[in-house]
């Protein structure tokens, strides 16, 4: 008999809907996420194009059931480590990092953090923010609202200061554990999702970019937390020296030429970001710098228009360089037979590509699946199917299997949950 239980690597929208999927057919979902969250990169945006919407309002309901649903065991800050057998009887090793605060016990007060002496830089908010502590939860909202303590940092469980007690001492609900180990389950499921998602080009790798600490340059993530409510600035629009930008350049493409695709998705976040600067600040001036315009489907080219029709300017640029005049930023465009042209800018906005997630090629090993030739998760050479992979009961989704929206991600995770209900069908005991 196969079994009917399924593995999810990664808890983002794709994963996410595909383990709610199951869950209402029944089946057991063992839900795999390296974070001690679960939401993926949605969760750091404020609206999601085209329709720009409240992100956390779509995305929040989902988490919520997700954590209520009897069927889905989450499996926190854990990651698979061996897998063996075949389509029906897979026997995946997950090892699960300790998190050293109790999901049973703590209510999330929060009261544990401030008393902690140790600072570190706060990844979530691209380090924009104020530093976060060794004890804390990854961003305000996380669900679940539990904070995990980074080993490495704490000075206790690194044994830098043994007597430091700060967060169990100012924790009344007993919550904080330092005797938690890291530990591995060994699960039995019939087929195994990989929605491990993407990650983005680091722009420090393109010099011409003129990206840098202290100036006015930010990258596309960097720029969703400034216009986050419950980001860095509180959702205002400011340069770094407080001053309200009245030129924003906003570059696609950064990337492009070096990887050698298209991501799909940065030309449609440019054009949100450029309604994020009109909604707060109706009188910027901004010009989008592109390659191709990638502006696929009904919906999307109305955005565009839309944008366009409120006086943001679009120009194609083959080449840009960004550098600094005095307090300002120029934008050194090329195109075609012309000569070097500039815009003088207040803040530059980098959109780089999509690329596959830290840690693919190592997971792709574990599967013993092949990535393609640009790192992310192949599926079947000759299927019509873009959710299978060479293995019987491996499926990829979202953006672990190439760049994509957010409406193509979840339509993925319902495909690859089609195949898994017919692949392995329901049978009565
Ligand atoms: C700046 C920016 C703005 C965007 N704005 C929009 C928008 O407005 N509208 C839209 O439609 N699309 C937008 N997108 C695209 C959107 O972010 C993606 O379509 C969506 O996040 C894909 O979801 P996912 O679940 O595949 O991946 P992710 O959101 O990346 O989630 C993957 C999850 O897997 C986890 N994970 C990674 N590796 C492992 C591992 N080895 N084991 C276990 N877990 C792992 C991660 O921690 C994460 O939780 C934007 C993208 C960017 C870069």
């Amino acid at each position: 008999m196969k079994n009917e239980s399924v593995l999810i690597l990664g808890a983002g929208v794709a994963g996410m809907e595909a383990s709610l999927l199951l869950a209402a057919a029944g089946r057991k979902v063992h839900l795999v996420e390296k974070e001690p969250m679960i939401g993926g990169q949605l969760i750091k945006f404020e609206e999601v194009y085209p329709h720009m919407e409240c992100s956390t309002c779509m995305v929040a309901p989902q988490q919520q059931a997700v954590l209520q649903n009897g069927n889905i065991e989450i499996h926190y800050l854990s990651a698979l480590e061996k897998l063996e057998g075949s389509a029906g009887a897979f026997k995946a090793s997950v090892k699960k990092k300790a998190r050293y605060v109790s999901l049973a016990n703590c209510i999330g007060c929060g009261a544990c953090y401030d008393p902690c002496p140790v600072s570190l830089e706060n990844e979530f908010e691209e380090g924009l923010a104020a530093a976060r502590k060794a004890i804390a939860v990854p961003c305000a909202g996380a669900l679940p609202n539990v904070p995990a303590i980074d080993p490495r940092h704490c000075l206790f469980l690194n044994g830098k200061d043994t007597q430091c007690r700060a967060c169990k001492d100012a924790c009344v609900f007993d919550a904080v554990q330092f005797e938690d180990k890291d530990e591995t389950a060994v699960l039995d499921v019939g087929a195994v999702v990989v929605a491990t998602g993407f990650g983005l080009l680091d722009v420090k790798q393109n010099p011409q970019y003129g990206y840098g600490e202290g100036k006015n340059v930010y990258t596309a993530l960097e720029f969703e937390r400034l216009f986050a409510s419950n980001g860095p600035t509180g959702g205002n629009l400011t340069l770094r020296n407080g001053q309200t930008p009245k030129t924003v350049g906003i570059v696609h493409c950064v990337g492009r030429s070096e990887l050698g695709y298209c991501s799909g998705v940065c030309c449609m976040y440019s054009v949100k970001f450029s309604r994020f600067l009109k909604h707060k600040l109706p009188d910027v001036r901004i010009r989008e710098f592109h390659t191709d315009l990638c502006v696929p489907g009904k919906a999307y080219q109305k955005f565009f228009e839309k944008t366009r029709s409120e006086g943001v300017e679009f120009v194609r640029a083959e080449t840009v360089k960004i550098a600094s005049k005095e307090s300002r930023l120029q934008v050194l465009y090329q195109n075609g037979g012309r000569g070097e042209e500039v815009f003088e800018a207040d803040m530059v906005i980098l959109s780089p590509a999509m690329i596959p997630a830290a840690g693919a090629k190592e997971l792709a090993e574990v599967l013993g699946i092949k990535l393609d030739a640009k790192g992310f998760f192949a599926g079947r050479p000759g299927s019509l199917s873009p959710v299978e992979t060479p293995v019987e009961g491996i499926f990829v989704i979202g953006c672990a299997e190439g760049p994509k929206d957010i409406p193509e991600s979840v339509a993925q995770a319902a495909a690859a949950v089609g195949k898994i209900l017919s692949l392995i069908p329901h049978e009565a005991n």
